[in-house]
């Protein structure tokens, strides 16, 4: 290893005593051997490699993560060779085994006559900014996810509800298919809340949500809470005999589960009214004019007596 920038006279040692006296660790590459020609001490306390280990390009390479390596390589090489200045982020292999993610700040060093001299730069250790964008980016995404879920049971919310309706619509109208919508409301919540608390009735609303998702069963069907104690099934590609019998089926469930419900004066277990309507969405047609719909069908439903569904006709 030889001494860096030994071109250097007195004010040598003041140069070498501020290269190494910065978190950055320093560095030197001559490009005709691609060997090392310097590298700060820090590297050591940094990465747990003693300087001297650190002969050619090769053991800077394979100190690098698996998954870094050949695009880190194949650029630096090739930016190098365009004469370009250049950085790189990638993890750097500690001596103990672990990684530490590195920034690499790489200037191109020419001789007189144009060509590649020398590489030199700074390794910045940028280990914690890495874990905190990292942290960011997961609760960035748990974010949205939650944006998109109803706190309390699960299930999508109205807001996603919306978009999938809209995206749904369209998706009918552009193929000429039915799209079905269903609208549940628990009968006599009040009532429930009343008896058995508000807790319990959080509790019968979780339940309610789980007996929804396992009555859509094809992959393009979505559950929303619509809100308070209102439901909503979308069923894409579904007409309306099968919107009808997914309605039977989510009645069907809940009857399965024999949630009791002492002061319902329809019957002693809890029941939900059903709206069901299906389109094939048109020229002119309006997906809030369709809910509409559907939400009178509902308010049908519990005129007639509640426990019930009302479709078409
Ligand atoms: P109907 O059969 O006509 O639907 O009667 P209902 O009592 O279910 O209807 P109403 O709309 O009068 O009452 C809905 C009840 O749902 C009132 C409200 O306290 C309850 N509710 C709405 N959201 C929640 C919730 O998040 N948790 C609980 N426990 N109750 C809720
Ligand atoms: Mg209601
Ligand atoms: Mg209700």
């Amino acid at each position: 290893m030889t001494d860096f920038a030994p071109e250097m006279d007195s004010d040598s040692s003041v140069y070498k005593t501020l290269l190494e006296s910065t978190q950055a660790i320093p560095w030197k590459i001559d490009w005709a051997s691609m060997r090392f020609a310097y590298i700060g001490p820090q590297i050591e306390s940094l990465l747990g490699w003693s300087p001297a280990s650190w002969v050619s390009a090769e053991d800077w390479a394979s100190r690098m993560h698996p998954e870094d390596r050949a695009w880190v390589v194949d650029f630096c090489v090739a930016q190098s060779k365009a004469g370009v200045d250049h950085e790189a982020d990638y993890r750097a292999l500690t001596k103990d085994g672990s990684y530490i993610w590195i920034r690499d700040v790489v200037h191109v060093v020419r001789n007189s006559a144009g060509e590649v001299d020398a590489l030199v730069g700074f390794m910045f250790d940028i280990n914690e900014r890495k874990k905190t964008e990292q942290k960011l980016l997961d609760l960035q995404k748990e974010l949205e996810a939650l944006s998109f879920k109803d706190g309390l049971t699960g299930v999508a919310n109205r807001r996603m509800f919306d978009s999938i309706l809209e995206m749904e619509w369209a998706q009918a109208r552009r193929n000429n298919q039915p799209l079905s919508l269903l609208m549940l409301d628990i009968d006599y919540f009040k009532q429930y809340n009343d008896h058995y608390g508000h807790m319990q009735g959080d509790n019968c609303l979780r339940q309610m949500g789980q007996i929804l998702t396992s009555a859509a069963t094809r992959s393009r069907d979505f559950v929303a809470r619509f809100g308070g104690e209102e439901f909503v099934l979308v069923l894409p590609e579904t007409d309306e005999a099968s919107a009808a019998k997914i309605a039977e089926r989510c009645r069907n469930l809940l009857f399965k589960e024999q949630i009791p419900h002492a002061n319902s004066p329809t019957s002693q277990i809890l029941s939900v009214s059903i709206g069901v309507g299906t389109i094939v969405p048109a020229h002119g047609d309006d997906p809030i004019a369709f809910i509409d719909k559907v939400d009178k069908r509902l308010y049908l439903a519990k005129q007639n007596g509640r426990n019930c569904i009302v479709k078409a006709g």
